[in-house]
């Protein structure tokens, strides 16, 4: 199956709309491209939702600090464009920055609730950008469902909350992280690691789940166990840890006694790249 790649918001609404016309459901897959299993099964579950998939490629320029990888971020559009035709989208949106944010751009959003602590504390510009970017990208498909990785898990519940806010009649889904045979959870930043960099960031999943099922177990020792998680990806290679915290899965509210349904969520660097993850705690 091929797909066809539009530049432009109008050529993007008109095929959508024709869709709609026609009676077809429609899901809307954003990325920013170098695309993997990952973002693959993000198509795959629109497609058990919708009866047309389309999939955005944009590398979000304001969800970048000026130290971070914007420039180097990796690009790779017409490989990217064949992997998705395959998965079985038929419309790639793929703007240039210009398309998205025309001169004289003067709209930002700030975000609370989910968007507070965890990323926004060693990347305070990121949630305002994503917020933007996927109001624009929702508002500009129209399309009934939007899948997002649950590999992005604070992403996911600040773009919830989002649609919510701003009465955006796309519903949300979540999809499952996927991870290679060790599990370490695919990631297009993934491709900066060398073979030793590599071999710590194969680390990282496994002190996320032993932690993890350590403190459903034992949930009175979370904090303890916790600091015991911290100390573990110290001395597992890991050059530096922005959080190995737990939250309310949803909300993203500390987590505290008698909460059954937590996230424990993690952000760590290797070399210059930052790897992040998370997975479920249930508790009880
Ligand atoms: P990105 O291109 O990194 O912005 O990711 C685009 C979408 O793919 C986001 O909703 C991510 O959460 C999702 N995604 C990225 N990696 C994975 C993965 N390993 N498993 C599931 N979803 C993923």
């Amino acid at each position: 199956m091929s797909a066809r790649v539009v530049r432009t918001v109008a050529d993007l609404r008109t095929q959508v709309s024709s869709w709609r016309e026609e009676g077809l459901k429609t899901a809307y897959v954003p990325t920013m491209g170098s695309l993997h299993e990952g973002h693959l099964s993000l198509v795959r579950l629109g497609l058990e939702k919708a009866d047309r998939a389309a999939l955005s490629i944009f590398v979000n320029p304001t969800q970048f600090a000026p130290h971070e990888d914007f420039d180097a971020y990796p690009r790779a559009e017409a490989a990217d464009v064949r992997a998705a035709a395959s998965a079985g989208a038929e419309l790639i949106f793929a703007p240039n920055a210009s398309e998205m944010y025309a001169e004289g751009f003067a709209t930002s959003f700030e975000m609370k609730g989910p968007a507070e602590g965890l990323e926004t504390d060693f990347r305070p510009h990121f949630f305002g950008g994503v917020a933007l970017v996927v109001a624009k990208l929702l508002i500009q498909a129209g399309t009934d469902y939007a899948i997002f990785g649950e590999k992005d898990y604070q992403q996911l519940c600040v773009v919830k909350r989002l649609v919510k806010d701003l009465d955006i009649p796309t519903e949300i889904v979540g999809g499952p992280i996927v991870r290679d045979e060790e599990g370490l959870a695919l990631s297009s930043r993934n491709a900066y690691l060398s073979p030793e960099e590599l071999a710590v960031a194969r680390t990282l999943n496994k002190t996320l789940f032993t932690a993890a099922a350590d403190i459903a177990a034992e949930p009175a020792r979370a904090e303890v166990r916790l600091g015991e998680g911290r100390a573990e990806i110290i001395r597992n290679g890991f050059n530096s840890l922005d959080y190995l915290e737990l939250r309310q899965a949803g909300t993203l509210a500390p987590f505290t006694p008698g909460m059954k349904e937590g996230r424990l969520l993690v952000a760590a660097t290797i070399g210059r790249t930052r790897l992040i993850d998370n997975v479920a705690v249930e508790v009880g």
